[in-house]
């Protein structure tokens, strides 16, 4: 029964990282469009307020700055959510339960030596 709880284990553990992989790809190509969205969009609203700056009076220029500036905000927020996205790394889910590398024998947590073959536990 040790034997098949290892095995079920180690498919739901394969499975929760294939998962978090696939998540983690989905989330990174959304913020990456989101990212290029934003550029895009700063990239027009920088255009859009230099011709304001040539066609009106400087007093009109400030919410179109304004704008640019949020925009600018936005931008740097996302981008940094993405690096954030992509630095993520899968964890381990912890597991009390040892294993003897030689025989298999489940170990309590802390044992040193296996209690049914002797093998060293690191
Ligand atoms: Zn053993």
């Amino acid at each position: 029964m040790a034997l098949f709880d290892r095995l079920t284990k180690g498919v739901s553990e394969a499975a929760d990282r294939a998962k978090f992989e696939t998540d983690k790809a989905l989330r990174v190509r959304r913020l990456n469009s989101e990212v290029d969205k934003l550029e895009g969009e700063l990239g027009q609203a920088t255009m859009a307020t230099g011709k304001k700056a040539i066609e009106l009076r400087p007093a009109g220029l400030e919410e179109w700055i304004e704008q640019v500036e949020k925009l600018d905000a936005q931008l740097a927020a996302k981008k940094e959510e993405l690096e954030k996205a992509r630095a993520e790394e899968y964890v381990e889910p912890e597991s009390k339960a040892k294993f003897c590398p030689k025989c298999g024998t489940e170990l309590p947590e802390g044992t040193k030596f296996c209690s049914s073959c002797g093998e060293k536990i690191s």
